[in-house]
């Protein structure tokens, strides 16, 4: 994730990367500090060295296996709110994803 912001700034010819933003799962297990920190420590020495991180928490697409139904899932959902189905999937999403950066 850190890779790709590099590459943007360098085709940009920025000298620094001041902020991210990123989107997080709501079903991710590491906790927003825990992702700070990690950002502080990997750029490091880098042109991201000391950029703000903006943390945003995105639902999770689930559907349901019985009626087709699309919804997003929260923690305290154990069933398809439509017809109550247990049977339900939570479709493919990325726990981290880089949605912008602002460079200088
Ligand atoms: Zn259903």
């Amino acid at each position: 994730m850190l890779k790709v912001a590099l590459e943007y700034a360098t085709k940009n010819n920025a000298s620094h990367i001041t902020q991210f933003s990123v989107a997080m799962s709501a079903a991710a297990d590491e906790s927003e500090e825990s992702l700070k920190f990690h950002f502080e420590h990997v750029t490091r020495g880098t042109i991201a060295e000391g950029a703000r991180v903006d943390i945003t928490r995105v639902p999770v697409p689930v559907k349901c296996l019985e009626c087709g139904n699309d919804f997003e899932w929260t923690p305290e959902l154990i069933a398809c709110p439509k017809c109550a189905s247990p049977r339900i999937r939570a479709l493919p999403q990325d726990e981290f994803k880089l949605t912008s950066i602002e460079v200088e």
